[in-house]
């Protein structure tokens, strides 16, 4: 089978969060699996300066964007064996500092970087048709639209069969109608029916109501999507779609995420040898200033900082959490009243809380080998990778049960001796307080410990089961 995948960030050339990982690791597992793919991104700036070996084709784009043209080159890089990566450059869109804006202000163009991006896509497509494009996230969910219902333009791939994956539903690219014409679609299509959404238009409800199959990344997320507190508004037009709604589970990439071998880490260790994780625990608490001191639980926190990721309610316990006897070291960024609060609070706490702001993927590799505790009380989780991360480091989470955190982790229970980590279900502080001395207790019982985190680290979430789900899904698109 041919696939083509559509995503606005693929790892290792552009990464700002779960996406970039699951799309590179995916391709790469479905390439295992025996079959041909091309992977098509943005050439950020981050791709033209990364040292990435890309080299030029002769392809120009010129594509038609409301009352002008946009023009812009094609790349191409290469992943695993013999994956084509091609990456569209146009410097005005995509030469920029981030990939989408500062955490407190997008770039107020993203609707048309976005749609110049899928267009693009298809155009490419034309010279590489595959048998099933796959599109993730707002920023590639109009190329499904343009793909169904202008399917002269796209002769080569109008057969194909489409698949969008929404990797979170709180992100739906929700633009004013104003900018209808960059769509360069037929106006009927503005309509409740299809992308008109209370006004606006949403890339997102356009692409669930064209693709034949939706998939997102957890069984419990595509369960919570339908309900209005989690579906953002969408919850009607997922109910209408349901039976073509599938959850698959994110998978881990085990050769980059692995105590064992992972190059990041200053000692490896295994299941069986837990000895050199104190060592990297020593090592991280001497990184980021800490005392260090090995009797004393250390917390670890790697997350975008927003709401989402349930920052409110560390910040109502965040007193009491304190209370007890731990240090707590935090690498992430985003919004600023979130930066601000973790600066104050390692300021009134300089040996027990260090705080990292920006993104650091050595630092990331270390706090998963070097932290105790994995904190994650998420608002909502739609798969979430850091807590399948930590499994494998024998850092045992404490997590909200919701989406992919409930179906990655059972809760701890003393005496049946099951369990890998601590999960709580109210949004409240005192439900996240609770959880979080239930760990800390079990932290003092040296041989349940080291139990749970053998349990905890014998844990397998690699790619190969979810590509072959996938797989299975485009096989069945294609029959
Ligand atoms: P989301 O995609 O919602 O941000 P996930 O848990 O699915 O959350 O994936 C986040 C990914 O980004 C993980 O690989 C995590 O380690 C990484 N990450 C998040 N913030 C940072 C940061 N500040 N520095 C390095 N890596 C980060």
């Amino acid at each position: 089978m041919k696939i083509a995948m559509i995503a606005s960030e693929i790892a290792p050339f552009a990464k700002t969060g779960g996406l970039a990982d699951v799309v590179g690791t995916l391709s790469l597992a479905l390439e295992r699996l025996g079959h041909e793919l091309c992977l098509i991104m943005p050439a950020y700036r981050t791709v033209l300066k990364g040292g990435f070996l890309l080299e030029e084709t002769p392809t120009e784009l010129s594509i038609s964007m409301g009352n002008r043209t946009a023009n812009g080159k094609v790349l191409t890089g290469r992943l695993g064996q013999g994956i084509s990566v091609y990456m569209v450059r146009s410097d005005p869109y995509f030469d920029r500092d981030y990939l989408y804006g500062t955490a407190n202000a997008d770039y107020p163009d993203n609707a048309e970087r976005f749609v110049f991006f899928s267009r693009a896509a298809l155009e490419i497509l034309r010279n590489h048709p595959a048998d099933i494009v796959h599109c993730h996230d707002w920023q590639t969910a109009t190329a499904i639209v343009f793909l169904k219902t202008q399917r002269e333009r796209y002769p080569e791939t109008a057969a194909a069969r489409t698949v969008f994956t929404a990797h979170n539903l709180g992100f739906q690219g929700i633009f004013p109608a104003s900018l209808w014409p960059l769509l360069d679609l037929d106006r009927s299509y503005f309509s409740p029916q299809y992308f008109e959404f209370f006004g606006n238009i949403n890339f997102v409800k356009g692409s669930l109501l064209f693709a034949d199959k939706i998939t997102t990344v957890s069984q419990a997320y595509a369960k919570e999507i339908m309900s209005p507190e989690q579906g953002f508004g969408l919850e009607g037009v997922l109910q209408q779609r349901a039976t073509d709604v599938v959850g698959i589970l994110n998978g881990v990439d085990y050769r980059q995420w692995n105590p064992a071998i992972d190059p990041f880490l200053a000692e490896h260790y295994t299941e069986k040898n837990l000895t050199a994780k104190r060592a990297c625990k020593e090592s991280l608490q001497r990184t980021m200033g800490l005392p260090e001191k090995a009797s004393l639980p250390l917390v670890g926190m790697i997350s975008r900082l927003t709401s989402q990721k349930g920052f409110d309610l560390v910040e109502k316990a965040f007193d009491k959490m304190m209370a007890a006897e731990l240090q707590l070291v935090l690498l992430g960024s985003g919004e600023r009243r979130y930066e601000e609060f973790f600066s104050a609070a390692a300021s009134r706490f300089p040996n027990r809380v260090a705080v990292r702001l920006g993104f650091d993927e050595a630092l990331a590799h270390q706090i998963e080998a070097g932290a105790d505790i994995f904190l994650m009380p998420s608002l909502y989780e739609p798969c979430g990778l850091n807590q399948m991360f930590s499994l494998k480091y024998g850092t045992i989470p404490i997590v909200r049960a919701v989406g992919g955190l409930k179906d990655t982790l059972e809760d701890y229970d003393a005496e049946k001796r099951t369990g890998t980590g601590f999960v709580f279900s109210p949004y409240e502080a005192d439900a996240l307080l609770k959880a979080l001395h239930r760990a800390l207790k079990v932290f003092q019982e040296k041989q349940a410990w080291t139990a749970l985190r053998r349990r905890a680290m014998s844990r397998d979430f690699s790619w190969e089961r979810s590509a072959q789900a996938y797989s299975d899904l485009y096989q069945e698109l294609i029959r």
